[in-house]
């Protein structure tokens, strides 16, 4: 079975799945039904192409990084700038899309969940642009550390629900919003953030996200007359990691490299690299775990890294061999941060700068006449102070 053809009864090999309450079912198989029936709508790809096209921004440049090709000394590097899309990151591909698509299937109400807030302000703009209510849960400890992000989320339009139950972070917030969806899923859609959870949310997001890599093909392409030799993205859930793969992986001469967040060496958040296959959110996946299989406390310097799972496709890719992951240590990061700062005017938010770091090693390895493609996921404005600091 080819790579592009998963999943496969939503699943992706041994990964993924629905593992969730019975009540949530229909709603996970009234999405799926409308979404596959309009992936293939032309008025709804007309809509979403313009959205993302003057909206949003696309199609995001790929820049040969000139500088920094000639400081790694090997091959070719190119920069996917996901940082120049609307809103800073990646993440709006994914919220435009899946905001579209619940407002097609007659939802007024989205849902999401956020840990630092990325995600939360991505879904408040599809939802202000598109006319849709938008309520968006927060650990009551991010939103304190996060409180500039909460005030956008609030300019916005969406209403923030701190959640203080658990550890009042991410994981308490995801658990709240499926609460909330379980009650209200007559006219609420639930905006998953990142290719996790119960299918079909790792399938629909991968394909949201999969524009980036649509565009680096035609664009190499065009620039170089071939196909790169290797991508490197950062991954936390996955999803530009993924949506960077994806359109290329039936191609085995482009390879793949993930960069996970490695941590401060005691405590990281790379469960491809260091985890074990237990269940979380409703999927199959690696998980950063305890013996028992009580998730682990994570941590990176990358909030948008700090997920003790990952998307299952990438498990499925890591057990073929299709991609190898890597775990870049909070150091290397800010290593990284302040190289491409410096040799091309370009600050990188901190997850992306994992990418950055683990890229210009790649590059040395693969020495002259390769082509390297990273996907810079998002720009570092919101990480000034975390480094300012160090
Ligand atoms: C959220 C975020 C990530 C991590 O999410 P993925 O789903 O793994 O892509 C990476 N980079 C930036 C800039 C982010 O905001």
């Amino acid at each position: 079975m080819k790579l592009s053809e998963y999943p496969k009864d939503g699943r992706f090999g041994p990964y993924g799945g629905r593992y969730v309450p019975e009540i949530l079912v229909p709603a996970l198989e009234e999405l799926e039904v409308a979404y596959e029936e309009l992936k293939e709508d032309p008025s709804f790809k007309a809509e979403l192409g313009e959205l993302l096209r003057d909206f949003a921004g696309r199609p995001s440049p790929l820049y040969f990084a000139g500088n920094l090709t000639r400081h790694a000394g090997g091959a070719k590097i190119y920069l996917k700038r996901e940082d120049l899309i609307h809103g800073g990151a990646h993440k709006l591909n994914n919220a435009l899309g899946q905001a579209l698509l619940a407002k097609r299937m007659g939802k007024r109400r989205l849902i999401a969940e956020t840990g630092a807030g990325q995600h939360g302000t991505a879904t408040a703009i599809a939802g202000a642009v598109l006319g849709l209510r938008t309520e968006i849960y927060m650990g009551a400890l991010d939103a304190q550390r996060q409180r500039m992000n909460l005030f956008r989320m609030e300019l916005l339009g969406a209403k923030v629900h701190l959640v203080e139950s658990g550890s009042r972070t991410l994981k308490d917030a995801i658990n709240e919003a499926l609460r909330d969806w379980a009650t209200r899923v007559r006219d609420t859609h639930y905006l998953v953030g990142s290719v996790v959870g119960p299918h079909p949310f790792p399938m629909i997001v991968r394909d949201f996200q999969s524009v980036i890599g649509h565009e680096v093909r035609e664009q190499v392409l065009a620039r170089e007359g071939r196909l790169p030799d290797l991508l490197v993205a950062c991954v936390g859930g996955g999803s530009n990691a993924i949506g960077t793969f994806f359109p290329f992986s039936d191609d085995p001469g482009v390879g793949f490299l993930g960069v996970e967040g490695g941590g401060d060496g005691v405590r990281g958040s790379a469960p491809l690299s260091q985890g074990e296959v237990g269940v979380l959110h409703g999927m199959r996946t690696y998980l950063l775990q305890d013996e028992w299989g009580q998730i682990a406390e994570t941590y990176s310097i990358a909030a948008g890294l700090d997920y003790p799972g990952v998307g299952p496709e990438h498990a499925l890719y890591r057990d073929l061999g299709r991609a190898e992951y890597v775990a870049v240590t909070d150091r290397q990061a800010v290593e990284g941060f302040r190289l491409l700062s410096r040799l091309e005017g370009i600050i990188p938010a901190l997850e992306s700068a994992h990418a950055v770091y683990a890229a210009v090693a790649r590059a040395r390895e693969l020495g002259p006449g390769g082509i390297v493609v990273v996907t810079l996921s998002g720009r570092g404005d919101k990480d000034l102070e975390t480094v300012y600091g160090l």
